[in-house]
């Protein structure tokens, strides 16, 4: 009932030119949002976003935990008031970004299981703007087990994601296929992994820094710092603000081959005196409960982001790790040790700083890994130190060194 009277809205040549233009062309003008509320109403929380075309939408729930995720093609987020993330009725709080090439996200986290009531593009209103609105009602969990849980809008088409890993498929243009492995003086490959981004912010800073924009601005300066040697072949998990889910991330490494990961954080912590860099690699058992924790809230980022991890059982549940994946758990932790020494010369690092626990990202059976944590965006200190040029340049030229020491001694022990 409430589905069909969306489709009233499309008429089939609509949705051909909502087709070719949302996916199509990339380049045109996106559509806007311009302003997002929340509102409560007798057995409803109704959000309703201010948008100045319409457009075609998914909208599905999930669970564990409970939440509402909207998919549109690339919008352009112009709203205002930032701080109107907060809650109202069944939901908690909601964000959103770009979750793919062509697809943003909005996810709403629900305290209860949900009914979606309504969803619908209200036609012009007195202000020139169209009006997208979506009512929430709150349901048993038995009736949300019933319940239909995806509804789309008839123009609906999900672009390919060109980040999508498979086994045997061509690389696609993002990733340039690795060269081979056996040339003496060959390239080292580097894959660095900027954490969170799009609908996925990660810590929040005391003044408003996001951990998803200081993890970028640290990537790519180390990456600069890497190829301007001429020794280094790197590639970053993702380019720009948008969201790659933990297990893709490791993924895309091993498929260009990549001799190390380095996935790059910033943490936030509840005592804000609490400064410094660490480092951590992966392992079934964690070295302390603050690492757990820490693990725990890192791989939170699928859940944050929307991601449907019903049938990806091992980045929620224990991480169960393998032979193949032990030999190169040594490995990391070698890496990880170089690099702590390193950072050590440059930049704050906290003591005890080398910990274990089970990270998803980690998680590369082929590919030696290391998580750090580049500071405390708790930390008033830190976070204004992530605000300057020079922490970057200091921290590129650490890891830098680091890399360098990493790979000559394994060329060492080849020739040995
Ligand atoms: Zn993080």
């Amino acid at each position: 009932m409430v589905f069909q009277s969306v489709k009233t809205l499309f008429s089939k040549v609509a949705n051909a030119i909502v087709l070719c233009v949302f996916f199509a062309s990339p380049g045109v003008s996106k559509t806007t949002v311009s302003d997002a509320r929340l509102g409560t109403h007798p057995g409803l929380t109704r959000l309703v976003l201010d948008v100045d075309q319409i457009v075609p939408y998914k909208i599905f729930t999930l669970s564990a935990p409970y939440r509402v995720v909207v998919d549109f093609p690339a919008l352009k987020w112009s709203v205002a008031k930032k701080d109107r993330r907060r809650g109202a009725g069944v939901v908690s709080s909601y964000r959103y970004g770009l979750f793919q090439a062509g697809i943003s996200r909005l996810v709403i986290d629900v305290k209860e299981p949900v009914a979606i009531a309504r969803h619908k593009f209200l036609p012009i209103n007195s202000l020139g703007k169209h009006r997208f609105l979506i009512d929430l009602k709150i349901i048993t969990k038995q009736a949300y087990r019933a319940s239909k849980k995806s509804f789309q809008s008839p123009g609906w088409v999900k672009p390919i994601d060109p980040t999508v890993v498979r086994r045997g498929a061509p690389p696609s243009a993002e990733i340039p296929k690795p060269k081979p492995r056996q040339t003496r003086n060959r390239m080292r490959v580097i894959m660095l992994d900027p954490g969170h981004g799009g609908p996925d912010p990660g810590a929040i800073g005391v003044g408003g820094l996001r951990e998803k924009v200081v993890t970028m601005r640290a990537a790519k300066e180390v990456r600069r710092l890497l190829k301007s040697t001429g020794r280094y072949r790197v590639f970053l998990t993702r380019n720009k603000d948008t969201y790659v889910p933990l297990r893709r991330r490791y993924q895309l490494a091993e498929k260009v081959r990549a001799e190390l990961f380095i996935s790059i954080h910033a943490d936030s912590h509840k005592n804000r005196r609490i400064r410094g860099a660490s480092v951590y690699t992966l392992s079934e058992k964690s070295s302390d409960r603050e690492a757990a924790a820490l693990a725990a809230r890192e791989n939170r980022s699928d859940v944050i982001a929307g991601v449907d991890l019903s049938r990806q059982s091992d980045t929620v549940a224990s991480i169960l790790i393998g032979l193949r994946q032990r030999q190169t758990m040594n490995e990391s932790a070698i890496f990880g040790e170089v690099l702590i020494d390193e950072l050590a010369r440059d930049i704050r690092v906290l003591r005890n700083t080398h910990r274990f626990a089970g990270f998803a990202v980690l998680k590369s059976p082929d590919t030696p890994s290391v998580l750090m944590e580049l500071g405390y965006l708790s930390s008033v200190g830190d976070e204004r130190m992530f605000r300057t040029k020079g922490f970057y340049k200091k921290l590129a030229k650490s890891i830098y060194r680091s890399v360098e020491r990493y790979f000559q001694r394994k060329t060492a022990l080849n020739r040995s």
